[in-house]
């Protein structure tokens, strides 16, 4: 069955109102249409083609990727003389990708891109990923190229980009083995030599998935003598030249078929991307949250493949002679599933909606200056896109481990073995709330949105939108839940203390975000009653979760944290 025409959620999201606003500006109000006869000719023509690609890829998936997972996940690359061979199965997938012309899609025509949106970009990462998780990480890691259009000269643009459209793969080198969550310590040292007027690299790279790419952006310390971040920049090496060499692949837990490379650089040319000292502070913030918005389609797409493992399973096998789905036990569990899954799809959409509108205004106001209008756009999409990004990074990535888990559970001793597919989704999902930030990184990134008001804000805006009226129970429960959070971040908030307030942050993030997942899943309910069981089934289960919050918030006394601490005295 094609992955795209088989669930609800991907038309849906797709045909979002604010897609017209995004597309028109996308596509410059359609003006490529006078040189590229595969450039669309208004919105429906746009929207067609993305639907198309749409199609080609749930295709892809169900024939091709799907199928080859297993074997990829056994077999796994391979590492010699320095260089990476990927798994036969991997090779088979990247091969199909690039034929149907799936590399670079959102960079522009004049590059070879196709000039997608994020919105169907990131639904591709999406139907990807419940094929094989795994190999959704080579076909994402395009994000790069997002990133060397934003920030790097014409001429870097017009060398890399073309290359990376044409299905050259590449890879972000960021984590060292002392410089994990902590960026701000990397110490792979870039040296800029005045006789060969080029930069060169020396040092090590650890955890870098695909490390053994065409072409890598990698982050490192141009100025001698600094230890923070003000010191990093950001360069672009590339493998043709050599001096990268891959010295180990992991042995590790899970999406076993995309090699996790420990890399030395000897003598490595590079080129400067951007600025000098701007690499960690501007350019691998961007490339993070690109990168986090991939990991969260990744989230969205293994728990959609957990939720049907498990349900394909219960409605098989018979246990005291009826099907063990009849259990309330186990549809409870299921109907979780599915109300997780359709709540962390609706949040990758509504972020990818923001980061769309955001990019493609700071990319035009490159090209001419703004109506006012436009920028009062940029800046309030840019401020949701960066609020986002990390409690639906951190969210969906928790909950793909709870469905997997989930469908583990349900499955039995059987869920244990190797001949279930949930076996390798449980192993796959463990890693997506550790990589582009722990979910622990992720509460830092989202805690100032806590304090400064950004998610409530937003929650009150969805509060105010016209909902049907037989949803007006559930419109009322989400009201509550909205006054139980901002009645917790008051409290926190009013004792000035910044070890309490790191202390419940995680506790604050995940209260507003069962608020905005349950306003989003009663949008989604608006439009199409088929998210009818999702909405009720999440917003009862966001309920219990937010009460429980508060009563842990209120009921706490800050005397308590000494406890806490104590531990760390303890061990
Ligand atoms: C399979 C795989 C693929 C990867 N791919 C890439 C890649 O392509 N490119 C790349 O550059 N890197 C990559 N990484 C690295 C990855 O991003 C890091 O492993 C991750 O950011 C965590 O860093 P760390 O492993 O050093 O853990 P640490 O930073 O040592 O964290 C350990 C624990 O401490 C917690 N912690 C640390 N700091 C804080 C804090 N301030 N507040 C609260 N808690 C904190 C963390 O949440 C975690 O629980 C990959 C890693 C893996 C395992």
């Amino acid at each position: 069955m094609n992955y795209f025409l088989d669930t609800i959620g991907y038309k849906h999201h797709l045909h979002h109102p604010l897609m017209k606003r995004i597309v028109e500006l996308k596509e410059r109000n359609y003006a490529d249409k006078d040189t590229y006869d595969y450039a669309p000719l208004d919105f429906e023509d746009a929207m067609d083609s993305y639907e198309k690609v749409l199609e080609i890829v749930g295709g892809i998936c169900d024939d091709i990727i799907a199928p080859n997972a297993e074997s990829v996940d056994h077999e796994g690359p391979t590492v010699s003389n320095g260089h990476v061979t990927y798994a036969a199965g991997t090779q088979r997938n990247l091969d199909a990708v690039r034929q149907a012309g799936l590399s670079g899609i959102a960079m522009p025509r004049r590059y070879d891109g196709l000039n997608f949106p994020i919105v169907p970009y990131i639904m591709i990462a999406d139907l990807v990923s419940r094929a094989d998780a795994g190999f959704e990480n080579l076909w994402g890691l395009q994000d790069c190229a997002e990133t060397l259009y934003e920030f790097g000269n014409e001429d870097q643009r017009r060398r890399y980009i073309p290359r990376a459209c044409a299905g050259e793969t590449m890879s972000m080198d960021l984590t060292e083995p002392d410089a994990g969550s902590d960026l701000q310590s990397v110490m792979l040292k870039a040296s800029f030599c005045e006789k060969d007027n080029c930069w060169y690299l020396n040092g090590v790279k650890r955890f870098i998935t695909n490390g053994d790419a065409d072409i890598h952006l990698v982050l490192a310390r141009s100025e001698e003598g600094t230890r923070d971040g003000r010191g990093l920049s950001m360069f672009i090496y590339d493998k043709r030249n050599g001096g990268v060499t891959v010295r180990r692949i992991e042995n590790k837990l899970g999406i076993k078929g995309s090699p996790t490379c420990e890399l030395v650089f000897k003598n490595a040319r590079a080129e400067l991307c951007g600025e000098r000292k701007l690499g960690l502070i501007k350019y691998v913030m961007a490339l993070m949250n690109n990168a986090r918005l991939g990991i969260m389609a990744q989230s969205v797409g293994l728990s959609e493949a957990a939720y049907r493992e498990g349900h394909a399973y219960a409605s098989e096998r018979k246990q005291f002679g009826k099907a063990i789905i009849e259990f309330p036990a186990v549809y409870e569990m299921l109907a979780l599933m599915r109300a997780k899954a359709d709540a962390s799809r609706a949040m990758l959409y509504e972020t990818a909606r923001f980061v769309d509108m955001y990019k493609v205004l700071n990319d035009i106001s490159k090209e001419r200056k703004l109506e006012p209008e436009e920028r009062l756009e940029l800046k309030k999409y840019g401020k949701l896109a960066d609020a986002f990004t990390p409690i639906g990074k951190g969210m969906t990535s928790e909950y793909a481990n709870q469905n997997a888990y989930d469908a583990v559970q349900i499955h039995g001793g059987s869920g244990f073995m190797k001949d279930y597919t949930c076996e390798r989704l449980y192993r796959d999902a463990r890693i997506t709330n550790i990589y582009e930030g722990t979910t622990q990184l992720q509460v830092v990134a989202a805690i100032r949105h806590i304090t400064t008001g950004t998610y409530l804000a937003q929650i009150r805006e969805y509060e105010d939108i016209d909902y049907k009226p037989e949803l007006f129970i559930l419109h009322q429960r989400l009201m509550d839940m909205t006054d139980r959070y901002e009645v917790s971040v008051q409290r926190v908030t009013d004792a000035k203390d910044n070890e309490l307030l790191d202390f419940q942050a995680r506790r604050l993030v995940e209260a507003a975000a069962h608020c905005i997942f349950g306003y989003l899943l009663l949008q989604d309910t608006n439009k199409d009653d088929r998210f009818r069981h999702s909405a009720e089934v999440y917003i009862t289960y966001g309920q219990a979760e937010v009460n429980k919050m508060y009563d842990y918030i209120t009921c706490f006394d800050i005397e308590k944290l000494a406890y806490f601490k104590g531990l760390k005295v303890t061990c």
